[in-house]
């Protein structure tokens, strides 16, 4: 079973089961919710140079 780390909130999410998926630069990330997905394509750089930052907030 693939394991990806969700870039948002840090949570494991299962790659192959994944539906909330998003490609950035050519890479492919995975999200636990469609909110994390939407935080990140909000604000992709800040997750990438950070790193997860929890749950963000409604
Ligand atoms: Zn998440």
């Amino acid at each position: 079973m693939a394991k990806a780390v969700d870039p948002v909130c840090g949570m494991e999410v299962d790659t192959e089961r994944a539906v909330h998926k998003a490609v950035y630069k050519g890479k492919v990330y995975y999200f636990c919710s469609s909110h994390c997905k939407r935080a990140f394509e909000r604000d992709p750089e800040k997750y990438l140079k950070l790193g997860p930052q929890g749950m963000p907030a409604l």
